[in-house]
C-alpha cells in the first residue's frame, strides 16, 4: 500500500511535469485558439489537472494510513517489550519518560513515514524530471535557474540545523513534562500531605518555560523561513522575466516556453525545499528512533523452557548458597533454604535484612548472581519464566490494587473465570464479605486509581482474596496482614489456614502470633540466614531470635 501511495505521487508528478508543456503550447499555437480548438486544449488541461489532484490525493491517503499503520505498530512493539523486560530496568528508568517514547517519539517516526520520506521520492522525480525537460525547452534558462536554485539551500540547510538541533531537546523536556505531570497527578495525596505542591508545581514551570522556549526559537525560524522564500522567488522570478522577456523580444525564445518556465519554476520551489531539510528531518526521526532503540535493544526476558507439571509442583523448591546485589547493592549473602510442599514457612528478621529479597528472587522477579534456585534437583531457569511465575501467588507490602471496580481486582490476572460461589467464598476467606456488603455497588465498586477508595486494610485483605482465587501450590505473604488488627489478621489467617491445607504458605511477618506455629522459621539478619528451626528450636539456640520475641512480647 505505501508503495502504492508512492506509485500515485509519482504519476502526479509525472502529470505536473507534462502540464506545463501542454499550456507552452496552448500559448504559442495561437492558431489553434483561433480556430476554436481551444476548448479542446483547455479541455486536456482541466481532465489533467482534475486527474492529478485525485491521483494525488489517492497517493497522500495510502501513504498517510501507513504511516498510521506503522506508529500503531511500533507504539504496540515498544509497549510489549517493555511489559517484558527484567524487573530491574524499572528500578532505574521513570515510567513516565518510558510512556513519552511509546507516545511522543513514535508519532515523529509517523511524520517521517508518512510525509518526509514520500514528499521526498516524489519531489526527486520532480527535480529530475523537470531538469530533464528544461534542457530540450531552452539551455540558456535552464542554466540560469540552475545558478538561482542553490540560494534557496543557503537558506534551507542552516534552518534545517536549528531545527534538528530543537527538535531533540523538544522531545526530551516532553519526556519530562509527561513524567512530572503522570508522577504528580498519580501521587496527589503525598503531594498535598508534605504540601509539595509548590515544588511540584515548579519543576512542572521550569520545563513548560524550557519548552515554551524552544517553541519560541522554532517560531522565529519559520516566522522568517517564509518571507525569505517568498523574497528568494521573486527574485528569480524577475531574473526570468528579465532576461526571458528579452529573448521572447528578439525572437530567440517562444512566450510560450517563458511561461512553462515560470511555472515549472514555481512547481520546483517546494520540492527543492523539501530536499533541503531532508537531512535535518531525517536527524530527527533518527533521534527518536535512537531513543526507541535504546528500549527495544535491551534484552527481555527469556520465556523459555520447561512448563511445570502437576507431579514437578510437589518437590521442594530450593535456594542454595545464594549470592544477590541490587546492582552494586550486596543483599544476601550465600543463603540456603528450602521450602517443602504443603508446608507453612516463615521469613523472620530486621526490616531492611533481605526478606523481600529472597521473595523476589524465589518468584524471579530478578536473577540470581551466584548460587541455585532449584524446584526438586531442577534448576530454575530450566523452566519457562511464565510457567514458573504461576507457582505463586503473592500479597506484597506494596499497594498492587489496581483502578477499576473490586471485581476486576479480584479477576486481575486470572486465567479461568470463577463462579459467584467461589468468588464469596474468597471474601469469606478473606474477611471482606460484610465490607462489601456494605458498599452500595457491591463488588462492582470502583475503587480508584490503586484502589483509594479502599481502607488499608480493605486492599490488604482484597489481594488476600485474589491470592487466594488463584489456586496456585505456593502463597506467599509479604508483611500481607502488617495493616490489619490482630482479630481480623488471626481470623484471616486462621481461615487462609484451614482452606490452604494442601498449599505452601510461606509468610513473612512483623507479629509473633502470625508465625510461632510454622512448621519452619528462617530468621534472617545481616545478609544472611542465622538460622532455622520452629519456634522453640530458635527460642533455644539463637539469642538474636530471642530478642526479636521478646521485643514483640514488649
Ligand atoms: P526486608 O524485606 O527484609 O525489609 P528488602 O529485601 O526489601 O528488606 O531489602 C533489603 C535491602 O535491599 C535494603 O537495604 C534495600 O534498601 C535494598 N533494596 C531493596 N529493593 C531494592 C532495589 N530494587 N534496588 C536496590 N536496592 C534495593
Ligand atoms: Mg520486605
Amino acid at each position: 500500500m505505501f508503495v502504492m501511495g508512492i506509485l500515485f505521487s509519482l504519476i502526479s508528478t509525472l502529470l505536473n511535469i507534462v502540464l506545463p508543456l501542454i499550456i507552452r503550447n496552448a500559448i504559442d499555437m495561437r492558431k489553434l485558439i483561433e480556430n476554436k480548438m481551444g476548448i479542446q486544449v483547455l479541455l486536456t488541461i482541466g481532465s489533467l489537472l482534475i486527474a492529478s489532484t485525485l491521483i494525488t490525493a489517492m497517493g497522500n491517503f495510502l501513504v498517510s494510513r501507513e504511516g498510521d499503520r506503522l506508529i500503531a505498530d511500533v507504539r504496540t512493539k515498544v509497549q510489549t517489550h517493555l511489559m517484558h523486560l527484567p524487573t530491574s530496568f524499572f528500578d532505574n528508568n521513570l515510567s513516565g519518560q518510558l510512556a513519552s517514547r511509546v507516545i511522543n517519539d513514535a508519532s515523529i517516526l509517523k511524520n517521517f513515514v508518512s510525509v518526509t520520506i514520500p514528499a521526498n521520492i516524489s519531489s526527486m522525480f520532480m527535480v529530475i524530471g523537470t531538469l530533464f525537460v528544461l534542457v530540450t525547452l531552452d539551455l540558456k534558462m535552464t542554466i540560469l535557474i540552475c545558478f538561482c536554485f542553490p540560494l534557496v539551500f543557503l537558506i534551507m540547510v542552516p534552518i534545517g540545523k536549528i531545527i534538528e538541533r530543537y527538535s531533540i531537546k523538544s522531545q526530551t523536556e516532553l519526556s519530562n513534562l509527561t513524567e512530572t505531570t503522570t508522577e504528580s497527578l498519580r501521587n496527589i495525596r503525598p503531594v498535598k500531605l508534605n504540601h509539595a505542591e509548590k515544588g511540584v508545581l515548579a519543576r512542572f514551570y521550569r520545563y513548560i518555560q524550557n519548552l515554551y522556549h524552544i517553541s519560541v526559537k522554532f517560531d522565529e525560524v519559520f516566522s522568517i523561513t517564509n518571507p525569505i522564500q517568498t523574497l528568494v522567488s521573486y527574485s528569480i522570478i524577475l531574473t526570468l522575466i528579465l532576461y526571458g522577456g528579452a529573448r521572447v523580444t528578439n525572437g530567440t525564445m517562444t512566450l510560450g516556453t517563458l511561461v512553462s518556465f515560470l511555472i515549472y519554476f514555481f512547481q520546483l520551489t517546494n520540492p527543492i525545499n523539501s530536499l533541503a531539510v531532508f537531512y535535518s528531518d531525517y536527524k530527527q526521526a533518527i533521534g527518536a528512533t535512537q531513543k526507541i532503540n535504546e528500549i527495544m535493544s535491551i534484552p527481555t526476558e527469556d520465556d523459555n523452557g520447561l512448563v511445570i507439571s502437576g507431579r514437578q509442583e510437589q518437590n521442594p523448591l530450593i535456594l542454595k548458597n545464594v549470592y544477590f546485589a541490587y546492582g552494586q547493592h550486596e543483599v544476601l549473602r550465600n543463603v540456603s533454604l528450602r521450602f517443602e510442599q504443603q508446608k507453612k514457612i516463615a521469613i523472620v528478621g530486621p526490616s531492611g535484612a533481605g526478606k523481600t529479597t529472597i521473595i523476589n528472587i524465589l518468584t524471579r522477579l530478578y536473577p540470581i548472581d551466584k548460587g541455585e534456585l532449584l524446584l526438586g534437583k531442577t534448576p530454575a531457569y530450566k523452566y519457562k519464566l511464565s510457567s514458573w511465575r504461576k507457582l505463586f501467588s503473592i500479597v506484597t507490602q506494596e499497594n498492587s490494587i489496581l483502578s477499576g471496580s473490586i471485581k476486576d481486582n479480584l479477576l486481575f490476572g486470572l486465567d479461568t473465570k470463577p463462579n459467584n460461589t467461589e468468588i464469596n467464598h474468597a471474601l469469606n476467606v478473606a474477611n471482606l464479605s460484610s465490607d462489601i456488603s456494605l458498599m452500595p455497588r457491591g463488588i462492582s465498586t470502583i475503587v480508584g486509581e490503586q484502589g483509594v477508595k479502599l481502607s488499608g486494610g480493605q486492599r490488604q485483605r482484597l489481594q488476600i482474596a485474589r491470592t487466594y482465587l488463584k489456586q496456585t501450590p505456593v502463597i506467599i505473604l509479604d508483611e500481607a496482614t502488617s495493616s490489619l488488627d490482630s482479630d481480623s489478621e488471626k481470623n484471616i489467617l486462621t481461615s487462609l489456614e484451614r482452606l490452604s491445607k494442601d498449599r505452601t504458605v510461606i509468610s513473612i511477618a512483623h507479629r509473633l502470633s502470625t508465625i510461632v506455629h510454622s512448621d519452619l522459621i528462617y530468621f534472617v539478619d545481616d545478609h544472611r540466614i542465622l538460622a532455622c528451626g520452629t519456634h522453640k528450636e530458635l527460642l533455644a539456640k539463637l539469642p538474636e531470635y530471642k530478642r526479636f520475641v521478646n521485643e514483640q512480647k514488649l
